[in-house]
């Protein structure tokens, strides 16, 4: 089993950590919060003073940080000066595709191995090791990063160069955040023509308007497997997070000129929901914007 360094123990980061930990991987852990190195401690990992000294020597280095210019303070200022030359790097954090390319060729600029290596799946799936890993890098750089991320989650999956999981996680977010607000205007619309809801979802479940919004993530409540909605849209993935997911997207769409109306629209929606003081509820909670009283 390897010395792992893992930077940036939060909500995703822990479970990770605590995973790669389990599998029998020395972690020196890492956080600007002492709480997150206390849990860490409790998850079996070895809490360090600061990322260049869980860098010291590692074999493997994972960052799980909120956004771009973390990540890339992160590794300019200790992963490269620390990291030995032989470490496979792996940034799990979503961030924009640009940042993610100029970090990793700033990494192969100095001889050193790394891939981009985003999740699908929010914080149960980083607890339960059951995320999706979409990596960009080399395909040597992909076959040495497997089995760290293959500890951590249910699937590990190469999209292409650096970047391009990056790429893949936002392309991805952006089909959900507009299939979700497609999936709410059919149940209410469904709602008014006197559908009942259950039926609509039986029917559009094995029709073509199926999607995973409405069959694994219904925002209506009462139908279908348990969702936020049955929990008044507590938990699962806050509105804020769709909302910088969706601007990455918009973002990335402007820098290659690509056209994307309906990711635009759907980041025109979360923005307002979440300016309205709703980017602590689930995602799917944007329902209510659209007219859903309860
Ligand atoms: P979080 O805010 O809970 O955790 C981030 C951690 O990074 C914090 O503990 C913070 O103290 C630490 N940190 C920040 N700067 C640091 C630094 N310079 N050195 C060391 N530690 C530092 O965020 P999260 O929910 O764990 O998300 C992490 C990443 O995963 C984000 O990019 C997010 O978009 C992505 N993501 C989150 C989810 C989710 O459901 N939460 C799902 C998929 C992807």
């Amino acid at each position: 089993m390897a010395r792992v360094a893992f930077v940036g123990l939060g909500n995703m980061g822990g479970g990770m950590a605590a995973n790669l930990a389990k599998n029998g991987h020395d972690v020196r852990a890492f956080d600007l919060s002492a709480e997150a190195l206390d849990k860490a401690k409790a998850a079996g990992c070895l809490p360090v003073g600061s990322a260049a000294e869980a860098c010291d020597g590692a074999e493997a280095v994972v960052t799980m940080l909120p956004a771009g210019k973390h990540v890339e303070g992160v590794y300019t200022d200790s992963v490269f000066g620390a990291a030995p030359a032989s470490a496979i790097l792996m940034d799990c954090s979503t961030i924009d595709v640009a940042t993610a390319k100029r970090v990793g060729e700033a990494a192969l600029a100095k001889g050193l191995t790394m891939v981009d290596a985003p999740v699908s799946g929010g914080i149960a799936a980083a607890n339960a090791g059951t995320l999706t890993f979409m990596v960009g890098g080399s395909a040597e750089a992909f076959d040495r990063a497997e089995p760290f991320l293959s500890a951590m989650g249910k699937a590990v999956i190469h999209a292409g160069a650096s970047g391009a999981g990056q790429a893949a996680k936002i392309c991805n977010n952006m089909v959900l955040g507009a299939e979700m607000i497609a999936t709410c205007e059919a149940f209410l619309l469904a709602d008014k023509l006197g559908l009942d809801p259950q039926k609509f979802f039986d029917i559009a479940s094995v029709s073509s308007g199926q999607s995973w919004s409405l069959t694994s993530y219904a925002p209506w409540p009462g139908v279908g497997p348990e969702t936020p909605a049955d929990r008044d849209y507590q938990g699962g993935f806050a509105t804020a997070l769709m909302l910088k997911d969706l601007r990455l997207a918009m973002e990335a769409a402007s820098s290659v000129g690509a056209d994307t109306p309906m990711g635009a629209k759907a980041a025109e929606m979360y923005q307002a929901f979440n300016d309205d003081g709703n980017g602590g509820l689930d995602f799917s909670a944007i329902i209510r914007a659209l007219g859903k009283k309860e």
